[in-house]
């Protein structure tokens, strides 16, 4: 398909205007296009050749609106670093509706509703930023929101210098957030809020559709997605950066890339975010912090649901629910096919074994998908390789439990245990050689992020420790 013949549906704005408000956007001056994502393209059936269409700059500098589509924004609330905001709402994103089940949406295209005392605007080096690691994340297995593509511009912004403005057209199968709910709540909208509920069931979780309990299923399924969501995090060694509530999808995405960063050295107190200073959404936080997000989705949920149902189900989340989805996530990257008691300690020794050993947390795992008994190339990639020996021989003690054969567990190691992620000392230089009108690095890193368990040999110099000065580098929410 063309991108002349796209045709939006446009579910959304036919919810009560309360949920929206219909926008405009603000062309960017001098676009240019820096990438087209064709894999993404094939999700809403949009002809490869389209890179080469001048139509698809102006579809995302907003200088082109196929005629089915009525662009809005979205309201909604949130608790920001744990205070409530009453309304937030889309401050520079637009959506033009939804093809194929993705809603499409920019991300910088000038003022919105509510947009509040800010631009509107999305500065280059977070659009190459999200662009990139959306993707990535896609393809490593954890549930996110896609990209499109990405365009640049001469229109100036003011950040914490001055930044260039860049539109990325993001895809996803929902944008609803706990916070939209919590919007509702607040002001008393109990119709509004089922409304949204129902909404968010055809969209998201339609097998609850006739179900006359399916506000409570709802809720129950949220917590399940997010603890598979968060699992997912911990395991690859993802920090959001920017956990609030309005950050939290109903469909347990991995949705609005912030400050995030990927570990470097395995540091359970890694905090990426430079604005958080209490480190409210470090690394080791954020499985609490979720279980603290949805319990903030619960009293949104309340006018809808019986709260005891709720707390129990949030007693759960702790007690079991968001620990089986790690252990699930944590039994792969260790290559154990039976479930164990005992896998529970040898996963808590591990992590404590890593913060002691100074060790790259992707290359630990990628090297220990080749383990045969061997320590000596693990040992090599630790500076204090000292705790590894005995974390090795509680393994080796594990291993012999499973009758799995060698080969056949390093294989599957191999597919879980990313060769390749995207550091942010690898996205800044795509982002500097960017800003010279320069973007093969980001099309070698989008390669990348599409193929992270591939042994890539012409890339092998993207799968070596982060220099030591690039290391655990934090980025603020300014962007
Ligand atoms: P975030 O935590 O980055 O997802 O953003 C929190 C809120 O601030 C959301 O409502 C955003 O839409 C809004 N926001 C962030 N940056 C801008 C901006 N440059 N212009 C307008 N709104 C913004
Ligand atoms: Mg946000």
């Amino acid at each position: 398909m063309k991108i002349d013949n796209l045709t939006f549906q446009n579910k959304y704005i036919s919810l009560n205007e309360e949920f929206y408000e219909l926008t405009q956007p603000t062309p960017l001056a001098e676009p240019y296009l820096i990438s087209f994502n064709p894999k993404v393209a094939e999700l809403i059936d949009l002809d490869k050749t389209s890179i080469d269409d001048s139509r698809f700059v102006e579809l995302l500098n907003g200088t082109f609106t196929p005629k089915t589509s009525k662009p809005f924004s979205m309201c909604y609330a949130g608790h920001q670093f744990g205070h409530y905001a009453q309304r937030l709402g889309d401050g520079r994103a637009i959506n033009y509706g939804s093809i194929n089940g993705w809603n499409l949406q920019t991300k910088g295209s000038g003022e919105t509703a509510f947009s509040r005392t800010a631009d509107g605007r999305a500065a280059l080096p977070s659009s190459i930023r999200e662009y990139l690691m959306s993707e990535a994340m896609h393809h490593l297995g954890i549930p996110s929101t896609r990209a499109l593509g990405i365009i640049g511009s001469e229109t100036k912004l003011l950040r914490n210098g001055i930044e260039k403005g860049a539109v990325v057209m993001r895809m996803s199968p929902s944008w609803v957030r706990f916070g939209t709910f919590q919007y509702f709540t607040y002001f008393k909208e109990h119709e509004k809020l089922k409304a949204l509920a129902d909404y968010v069931i055809v969209e998201s979780y339609p097998h609850l559709e006739n179900d006359e309990d399916r506000y409570f299923k709802l809720f129950s399924e949220v917590v399940e997605a997010t603890a598979k969501l968060i699992a997912g995090w911990q395991g690859v060694g993802f920090c959001h950066g920017v956990m609030n509530t309005d950050n939290m999808s109903i469909a347990g995405l991995t949705i609005d890339y912030g400050p995030f960063s990927m570990l470097d050295d395995f540091d359970f107190g890694f905090v990426c975010n430079s604005t958080d200073k209490a480190g409210r959404y470090a690394y080791g936080e954020q499985p609490n912090v979720s279980y603290w997000n949805l319990t903030k989705l619960a009293q949104a949920f309340e006018p809808i649901v019986d709260k005891k149902r709720m707390d129990k189900k949030l007693d759960d989340y702790g007690a079991f629910i968001y620990p089986n989805a790690y252990m699930e996530v944590m039994r792969k990257k260790l290559g154990l096919a039976l479930e164990l008691d005992e896998d529970m300690n040898l996963i808590k020794e591990l992590i404590g074994t890593l913060q002691d050993a100074y060790v790259d947390h992707t290359i630990f795992f990628r090297t220990l998908s080749h383990y045969d008994g061997e320590r000596m190339p693990i040992f090599e990639l630790a500076m204090n390789p000292i705790p590894l020996d005995a974390w090795l021989t509680l393994y080796d003690k594990r291993l012999a439990k499973e009758s799995r054969a060698q080969k056949e567990r390093q294989a599957l190691m191999l597919k879980t245990n990313p060769k390749y992620i995207l550091k942010n000392y690898m996205l800044q230089d795509a982002i500097t050689l960017a800003y010279g009108g320069n973007f093969k690095r980001v099309e070698e890193l989008l390669y990348l992020a599409q193929h992270p368990f591939e042994e890539l040999s012409e890339f092998e110099h993207f799968a070596v420790e982060t220099p030591e000065h690039y290391k655990n580098v934090t980025l603020s929410c300014s962007s």
